[in-house]
């Protein structure tokens, strides 16, 4: 169910226009509005979890990750590789509580990261 006030909520139903890059019934990407690398896209699935912290059916995780490759193959960063980033709560800089995969490619990424 969507929640009121969250930014990514109304992203997912349309409420807040974004550039989609793949969309599914379950899950959608899209690009991020301070882009951290020449492909940074945020993927997040419709329902509303705050954190990977509050999943509680792995199939989501199963769905989400697999939509996390198909996105990678369509923007072209497979073959060079890319990086995938959850955040999670205060001390991983999570900013929106709504559970996301940052998708981080398009040049080498240094590591580790800050
Ligand atoms: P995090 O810090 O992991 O919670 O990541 C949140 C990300 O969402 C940041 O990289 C923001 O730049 C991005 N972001 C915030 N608002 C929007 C928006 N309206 N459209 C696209 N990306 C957004
Ligand atoms: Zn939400």
């Amino acid at each position: 169910m969507a929640v009121s006030n969250c930014i990514f909520c109304k992203i997912a139903v349309g409420e807040i226009p974004t550039e989609a890059v793949h969309a599914s019934e379950d899950f959608l990407a899209f690009r991020d509005i301070v882009p951290q690398a020449p492909v940074h896209v945020v993927v997040i699935p419709r329902i509303h979890r705050d954190t990977i912290m509050d999943v509680e059916d792995p199939q989501l995780f199963a769905g989400l990750l697999a939509f996390v490759q198909e996105t990678a193959v369509k923007l072209g960063v497979d073959a060079e590789g890319f990086r995938s980033v959850i955040n999670c709560r205060a001390n991983g800089g999570q900013t929106i509580s709504h559970l996301h995969v940052h998708l981080l490619g398009g040049r080498f990424l240094n590591w580790p990261p800050g």
